[in-house]
C-alpha cells in the first residue's frame, strides 16, 4: 500500500540550482493520497477541542481548508503582506536573503481560541515561527504545528519545539 511519501515528487534544481523542491501538487491531485494526508494530520487531535484551523499561504491552505472541514471549525489566513483586506497584524521573519512579511485579520482569532497551525512543509521553521506570534499575539493557544513533510536537518521542528511547540509532521 502507497504511503503519503509516495504521492510526494522531487524536482532537482528548483527554484534554484542546488535545491531539491518537494512536489506536494502529486499528493494533492490524487484522491487516495489527499484523504491519506488530511486524515494522518487529523489522527493526533482525536478528542481534542480545536476552535480553529490556521493555514499558511499557500499549499496551508489546501490542507488547512480540508482539514477545518472535518474538524467542523473554521479557517484562518496567514497571508503574505498585502492581500487581506481587513485590518491585520504583521509579523517579519528571515529568509536566505532578506526578510518577509505575514499577516493575519485582527478579528479573526478571538482570545483563548485553540488553533491547530498547518502547512505543507517545514525547513528552517521561520514561516511557521511567524504564523504562531501571529496567533499568539491575538491570544490564541497553538495546540500544535502540523506538517506533511519535515526536512529535519534545516532545523524547524527543533525550533518550533524550543518555543514549546507540539510538532507533527506525516514525513521527513
Ligand atoms: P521555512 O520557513 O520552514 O524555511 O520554509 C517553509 C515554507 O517554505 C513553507 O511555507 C513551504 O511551503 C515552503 N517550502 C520550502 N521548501 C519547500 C519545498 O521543498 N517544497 C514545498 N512544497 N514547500 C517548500
Amino acid at each position: 500500500m502507497k504511503t503519503v511519501q509516495d504521492y510526494i515528487r522531487t524536482i532537482p534544481d528548483f527554484p534554484h540550482a542546488g535545491i531539491l523542491f518537494r512536489d506536494v501538487t502529486t499528493l494533492f491531485g490524487d484522491p487516495r493520497g489527499f484523504r491519506m494526508a488530511v486524515d494522518q494530520m487529523l489522527h493526533p487531535f482525536t478528542g481534542q477541542r480545536i476552535d480553529k484551523v490556521a493555514g499558511l499561504e499557500a499549499r496551508g491552505f489546501i490542507l488547512g481548508g480540508a482539514v477545518a472541514h472535518q474538524l467542523g471549525v473554521g479557517f484562518v489566513p496567514i497571508r503574505k503582506k498585502g492581500k487581506l483586506p481587513w485590518k491585520t497584524i504583521e509579523q517579519d521573519y528571515a529568509l536566505e536573503y532578506g526578510t518577509a512579511t505575514v499577516e493575519v485579520h485582527e478579528d479573526a482569532i478571538a482570545p483563548g481560541e485553540r488553533v491547530l497551525l498547518i502547512d505543507d512543509l517545514i525547513a528552517t521553521g521561520g514561516t511557521a515561527e511567524a504564523g504562531i506570534k501571529l496567533i499568539q499575539r491575538l491570544q490564541g493557544e497553538v495546540v500544535a504545528c502540523s506538517f506533511v513533510i519535515d526536512l529535519p536537518d534545516l532545523g524547524g521542528r527543533k525550533l518550533l519545539e524550543n518555543m514549546g511547540m507540539t510538532v507533527h509532521a506525516l514525513c521527513t
